[in-house]
């Protein structure tokens, strides 16, 4: 999921602009799950805009915001709101408060921070294991993500400075090359090792991606 966190007030104030009545979106996936945007934090905020003098007129908590077509028919749930607000407040990630930028005709205001794709163990605790880089190195590395886990991004083994197994760039993070070397070991797999891992192909990062079904014949 993508881990958000809610900007702080007086900058989301600061979006705000002058606007005198706000819609809110929130997102019911990954802002709901990082307590950023679901329901709860739409509340939280309403209370807050309402002491600076900003009506908050209605708000939504669609299941993913980044759908840009659940949005628009959400949004069309809510015309009548919508129409009395002056600006939208988006309590998401970056890429649900663009899908609610691109389909709305109505200034829309950032209230979070998008930090990385995160996984979740429980509760409010987030760990960053992949970078989205485009071309996976897991079948070479046991499963576990230098690029990501090792802040060198190395490849082909340790650096060599890990303290007691701990990173040295980072003594509160395992050092990914010695977690790698172990599962292999208790896999048996210790010959994968001796493989050298190419370059990555670094174009493959370039941004912004999309990806588009091929046209269809005669379309
Ligand atoms: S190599 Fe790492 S950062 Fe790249 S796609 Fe695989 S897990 Fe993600
Ligand atoms: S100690 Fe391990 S994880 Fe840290 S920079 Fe060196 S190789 Fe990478």
């Amino acid at each position: 999921m993508i881990i958000t966190k809610q900007k702080p007030f007086a900058e989301i104030m600061k979006g705000v602009r002058g606007a005198k009545s706000l819609f809110i979106f929130g997102c019911g996936d990954c802002a709901t799950l990082c307590r950023t945007g679901g329901e709860a934090e739409i509340a939280d905020m309403t209370q807050k805009l309402a002491a600076e003098g900003v009506a908050v007129v209605g708000g939504t908590v669609p299941h993913t915001t980044c759908h840009e077509l659940d949005v628009q028919r959400i949004a069309r749930q809510h015309k009548e709101e919508i129409g009395k607000s002056d600006a939208i407040l988006v309590l998401a990630c970056g890429a649900g408060i663009q899908a609610v930028g691109d389909s709305l005709d109505k200034p829309v205001i950032s209230g979070c921070d998008s930090l990385f794709i995160g996984n979740s163990k429980r509760q409010m605790n987030f760990y960053e294991k992949c970078s989205a880089c485009g071309d996976c190195v897991l079948n070479e590395t046991a499963g576990l993500c230098p690029e990501t886990r090792c802040p060198k991004g190395l490849l082909n083994g340790p650096c060599g400075g890990a303290v007691r197994g701990m990173c040295e760039v980072d003594q509160t993070n395992k050092c990914v090359w010695i977690e790698i070397y172990e599962r292999l070991k208790s896999q048996g797999r210790l010959d994968d090792l001796m493989e050298i891992t190419a370059p990555k192909e670094r174009s493959k990062a370039n941004m912004p991606h999309k990806i588009e079904p091929p046209a269809r014949h005669g379309k």
